[in-house]
Parts: C-alpha cells; sequence; structure tokens
C-alpha cells in the first residue's frame, strides 16, 4: 500500500514538473515572438527615414531644378506654398527691343572701380547686389556705386548660407546688418534683395518660403535672374563664352537678367564687360539699371 502510494506521489511530481516545463517553454517562445516583434518595428521606423533623407540628400546632390521637389521631401507643409514662377509671358516677341539688366553680385571687391569704369565709359547704368565688406578698405565704393547712377540692393551681409539660412532671426539680423550699412554709406533705403543663391537655392535647410514670406511681408522685392553669364561656375570661361553666353540667353527674352560678379577672382568678368556691352549695343538692346517697374524676376514665390 505504502508503495502504490510512492508510486503515484513519484508519478504526481513528474506530471507537474512536465507541466513547468511546458509553462517555461510557452512562455519563452512568448516574449521571443513579442521581444523580435518590437526590433522588427523599430527597424522599419529607422529604414523610412533613412530612406528620406537620402532622397533628400540625392536631390541635393543631383541639383533638383524644381524646389518643390525637395521642399515635398523635406516637409509636406511646404508643398502647397512654394511654386515655380511662370516666366512665359517673358519670352520675347517679334519686334520687341531687349530691355537687359547688368547685375553684380558680391561686391565690393578689389574689381568695382574698374567694372564702375568700364561702365562709365560707356554710360552704361548697372545693378550692385552688395554684401557686407570691410568699411574701411570697401566704404567708399558703396558710395561710387550710388554716386554713378548704378542701383544697389542688397545680397546679404555675411554671405554665409549656414548663417543666414539658419532660421527667420538670423536672416532677418543679417538682413538688418545689410540694410544699415547700405543706408549709412549711400543714404539709400534699398528695398531690393538678391537671395544668396537664388531664391530657388537647395543649400538652405530652413524652407526658403520663410524667408520669402519674410522680404513679401517687408515689402522688399527680390530679383533673381534668367541669364547666366558663367563667370561662378567651375567651369573657366573664357571672356568671349561669357559674352557669347549671355548673348545666347538675352534674345530669348523681353526682359534679361544677367548674373554677373564682382569678386576679386573673377578678372574674366572685367575682360568680357567692354564685349559685352559692345555686344548688346549693337544688337539692339537697352541696357538698363534695375527700377521699380522693371519686370521681377523670380525662380520660386509663395502663394500669397
Ligand atoms: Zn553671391
Amino acid at each position: 500500500m505504502e508503495k502504490y502510494n510512492e508510486g503515484l506521489e513519484r508519478q504526481r511530481s513528474k506530471r507537474k514538473r512536465v507541466a513547468r516545463m511546458k509553462k517555461f517553454i510557452v512562455t519563452t517562445i512568448v516574449a521571443f515572438m513579442l521581444l523580435t516583434l518590437c526590433v522588427m518595428t523599430f527597424l522599419c521606423i529607422e529604414v523610412i527615414s533613412l530612406q528620406r533623407q537620402v532622397d533628400v540628400l540625392s536631390a541635393k546632390v543631383n541639383g533638383v531644378e524644381d524646389v518643390a521637389d525637395v521642399k515635398e521631401m523635406v516637409d509636406d507643409s511646404y508643398l502647397d506654398s512654394i511654386y515655380t514662377v511662370d516666366n512665359s509671358n517673358n519670352m520675347a516677341e517679334e519686334g520687341d527691343v531687349p530691355r537687359v539688366y547688368l547685375t553684380f553680385d558680391d561686391g565690393p571687391s578689389d574689381n568695382t572701380n574698374e567694372i564702375l569704369d568700364i561702365l562709365d565709359d560707356y554710360n552704361v547704368k548697372a545693378t550692385f547686389f552688395v554684401c557686407g565688406k570691410d568699411l574701411e578698405l570697401y566704404g567708399d565704393m558703396y558710395k561710387r556705386i550710388v554716386d554713378d547712377g548704378h542701383t544697389i540692393g542688397m545680397h546679404s551681409f555675411s554671405h554665409n548660407f549656414g548663417e543666414i539660412y539658419q532660421s527667420k532671426e538670423a536672416f532677418d539680423d543679417d538682413y538688418n546688418k545689410i540694410h544699415d550699412l547700405i543706408l549709412n554709406t549711400t543714404g539709400v533705403d534699398t528695398h531690393l534683395y538678391r537671395f544668396p543663391g537664388g531664391s530657388s537655392n537647395t543649400v538652405s535647410t530652413t524652407p526658403m518660403s520663410v524667408f520669402i514670406n519674410d522680404l513679401n511681408e517687408k515689402g522688399t522685392v527680390y530679383y533673381d535672374w534668367n541669364v547666366v553669364s558663367g563667370d561662378a561656375t567651375s567651369q573657366a570661361f573664357t571672356s568671349d563664352q561669357l559674352v557669347d553666353n549671355v548673348m545666347n540667353d538675352v534674345v530669348q527674352y523681353k526682359t534679361s537678367v544677367v548674373l554677373l560678379h564682382d569678386a576679386s577672382n573673377k578678372d574674366a568678368t572685367i575682360e568680357c564687360l567692354p564685349k559685352l556691352i559692345e555686344a548688346l549695343q549693337a544688337s539692339g538692346a537697352m541696357i538698363l539699371p534695375i527700377t521699380d517697374e522693371t519686370t521681377v524676376i523670380q525662380h520660386v514665390n509663395v502663394v500669397q
């Protein structure tokens, strides 16, 4: 009888052990499955976020023309507000006299006086989008630009993309500095602006609509360009090639805003300038400084 009871007890404890082991195995499997699910969810989120970053970077590397494409990838909320400006009504028609606006960015520099001398020789007025420079070295040149009858506009104080496009506040600080510098050196209260890199630049990490809205609210007009001389590209054009680049494009438009640079290392710009003015004048084009009446040429703008 005792033996029988002992056997029963052994069987019961064996069953208990088996049940415990089963429970342990099932718990382990469920825990493992849950953990795998968590890791997979986390990895999926990581992959999606990385894919977005890759899209934005490759768009920047490939120099996507349409800013809206980049904005879409950066922040969908800006998709509606920014658009590529349609300049189709600016295409030249038979009998049009082309209006050409020569614009010089990045000055004043060691070249400014020479550029002003050439413009003076031909009695041609142009537009200078200037930056903040050492007043001891270049202070007189801001003044000479205005005294010679040219239009002066802002091209940021620092020309440092990382700084000015950091935030609206940073942009405003820089804006006020260049605005006041021009006012103090020339007496001109300018409301003309050219964005470093243009309004369609893909370098700014802040959506350009932030700064475009800011300028629109200030009543400041920004001008981009529709004719590129090529004097700022990595390709070193000869002065004759710079002239050809401009002349080939100018014939296409009623209003041409030509991008040139007033910078110390741009000797080809100085060399091409007399030839360019002569070619433009021979073609019957009018060379004018930007005024309030000038057709505004912009790459992108925001929906009001
Ligand atoms: Zn510039």
